[in-house]
């Protein structure tokens, strides 16, 4: 998990990995590991605009 800035609105935005991807990598392990080379996205808080990092 993470924060950056928005590159809409500069609010703060939170974002990373869901718990879901997590599941995924345990439950697909070893092959579930390539799910960790998709890049984490990140979503606004201020005008809900989603991007990845
Ligand atoms: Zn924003």
């Amino acid at each position: 998990m993470g924060q950056l800035s928005c590159p809409k609105c500069s609010g703060t935005a939170k974002g990373g990995r869901s718990c879901l991807i997590w599941l995924l990598v345990i439950l697909l392990f070893p092959i579930g590991l390539a799910l960790l080379l998709l890049p984490p996205k990140y979503r606004c808080s201020k005008c809900g605009h989603t991007f990845k990092a």
